[in-house]
């Protein structure tokens, strides 16, 4: 079994080491013995949408967003959309999550126009604007799992009927610091501005990634819980930092096993 990852962007769009939730979910499937393959798609790169199950595009300035859109929507468009309607696992953070839906206004200049895989649009309210920047705390829609991370974006995301959000805000601001919903969910197309990296600490999220990418080439496959122990801790830490008081939180395994190096 292997785990096909195709990162977008990475020298583009990594904003506050967004790299790092490629890296999370590579380790976390090399940790139950599946086999990882990266690709990395830059400008110009086309991509083939069998050849990779789980797309991950980071976060980034108005500037490089600028550079990104026409290629994510003309060169690599088809196959995206093509690869997230047959199942594949897309993350998107922030910059990236902008371009995911219809179109990003920016603070100056023209619309970025999206590719529209999720049924949103982003507005940046203009110059000297406040931007929203901040811890924040995320409780997931129905299962209530909670996400933990940083958020820094002038642009307010607002979601159409088709776009489910990830959850609401109960810290910090979310998409746009008005109706406290936070990302944006399509079929396993994930949007959201939590930076931090996002999957260190929310492994849950790695996971589901993990397994719908893998499900999309192999079938209903199970995967192995990991200890997550200290990713736990971690989570809880940044929560408590970040202001949030009394969450449940689903209790890591007392003992820990060793894991592989
Ligand atoms: N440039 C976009 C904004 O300001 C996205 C920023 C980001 O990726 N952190 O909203």
């Amino acid at each position: 079994m292997e785990l096909r990852i195709c990162h977008l962007y990475p020298d583009l769009l990594n904003l506050y080491g967004d790299r790092g939730n490629v890296t999370t979910l590579a380790r976390r499937a090399q940790w139950r013995g599946i086999a990882v393959r990266v690709i990395e798609a830059r400008l110009d790169d086309p991509v083939d949408p069998d050849a990779s199950d789980l797309f991950f595009i980071g976060g980034g300035e108005d500037r490089q967003q600028r550079l990104a859109a026409p290629d994510l929507c003309g060169v690599k468009g088809p196959a995206l959309r093509e690869a997230a309607q047959a199942g594949a696992a897309v993350l998107a953070v922030c910059g990236g999550y902008q371009l995911l839906g219809h179109y990003y206004r920016p603070a100056g200049g023209p619309d970025l126009i999206g590719l529209g895989l999720l049924d949103l649009h982003t507005v940046h309210p203009g110059p000297g604007s406040r931007r929203i920047i901040g811890n924040i705390v995320v409780k997931e829609t129905g299962a209530g799992r909670i996400l933990v991370g940083f958020e820094n974006h002038g642009g307010r995301t607002y979601l159409g009927p088709k776009a489910r959000p990830i959850g609401t805000a109960i810290v910090g601001s979310g998409n746009n610091g008005a109706d406290r919903k936070e990302g944006a969910v399509w079929k396993s197309v994930y949007g959201t501005y939590l930076h931090g990296p996002l999957l260190p600490k929310n492994p849950w999220l790695a996971d589901e990634l993990t397994a719908a990418a893998l499900r999309r080439r192999y079938g209903d496959i199970v995967l192995e819980p990991l200890p997550d122990l200290e990713e736990h801790r971690a989570a809880t830490a940044a929560a408590i930092r970040a202001g949030a008081r009394g969450l449940a939180w689903p209790g890591a395994r007392a003992q820990a096993p060793e894991r592989p190096a």
